[in-house]
């Protein structure tokens, strides 16, 4: 798929974040994290000497759509590329929902997360680290998403709950936090009713740029450039809480061989393995 959108730009929003989310819409606040001090002094080389060799798991091509597959690196063999050339060619191989604070807690004074998250929530942190065109497949989550661009350039396509539902392309893939599509973005608004024209919307985050992204709305997003984000999911601890208590479950008998077995996002996929 080529990255030229014709999905309508998300609108740009004004004030603080935490006074749209009762909108439930996705909301992009430009240059809101620019001062925080990740923005200036996270780069490739800088991540790598933290602990180049730190054994990472990777992720090879589109999980959510295709098939899953992994591989293994060190944190500096895998940032060295990127370091070299941010357009370069490289593998599409992606560090994704890397828990960087846990590994380096350090870090978290770089951040200024507690201003973005309503009073009382619970929240938690993870990085996608990857090469231009580095891609996640359509799906949407579970909790409420603060994505800030640390480096790079990031575009987010973005289509309003349901519109999967409707199209009947739900994705029968196990994701522990996550809802999948078995069609990409460019697919589903193809195939979608053109006077459902409010359904589709595309952002560019550039580094400092926050964007809101809701529970329940679908999302496919790929790099225009090498880069890191930052996500902060979060939600009351109530709604975190019956949600934990679901997804736990559901682990379980995932892991039990029970529910999705060898269709999901979290074990690698025996080569011929056939799933929608
Ligand atoms: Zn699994």
């Amino acid at each position: 798929m080529t990255e030229n959108s014709e999905f309508r730009p998300l609108p740009e929003a004004t004030g603080v974040p935490v006074a749209h989310l009762h909108r439930e819409t996705p909301a992009v606040f430009r240059g809101m994290a620019s001062d925080w001090p990740a923005v200036s002094t996270w780069t490739f080389p800088y991540l790598a000497s933290l602990a180049p060799s730190l054994p990472v798991q990777l992720v090879a091509g589109n999980r959510e759509k295709d098939r899953t597959a992994f591989t293994r690196s060190t944190l500096g063999e895998y940032l060295e590329p990127l370091t070299r050339d941010s357009s370069a060619d490289h593998d599409q191989t992606y560090l994704k929902e890397f828990d960087l604070l846990k590994q380096f807690p350090g870090l978290r004074g770089d951040l200024r997360h507690e201003r973005m998250f309503p009073r009382g929530s619970v929240s938690s942190c993870s990085s996608w680290i990857g090469p231009a065109r580095a891609r996640t497949g359509l799906h949407h989550d579970l909790l409420d998403n603060f994505a800030v661009q640390i480096a790079g350039t990031k575009r987010f396509y973005l289509a309003r709950p349901g519109t999967v539902e409707r199209a009947g392309a739900l994705s029968t893939k196990y994701d522990s936090w996550a809802r999948l599509s078995r069609v990409g973005i460019a697919e589903l608004a193809a195939d979608g009713d053109p006077a459902a024209g409010d359904d589709f919307f595309a952002v560019d985050l550039e580094p400092g740029d926050v964007l809101y992204v809701p529970a329940r709305w679908w999302h496919e997003v790929v790099n225009l450039s090498a880069g890191i984000l930052l996500s902060g999911f979060f939600g009351s601890r109530m709604r975190v809480a019956s949600l934990w208590a679901r997804v736990r479950l559901r682990d379980t008998l995932h892991r039990a061989g029970l529910l999705s077995p060898e269709n999901c996002t979290c074990h690698a996929e025996r080569r011929g393995a056939q799933h929608q």
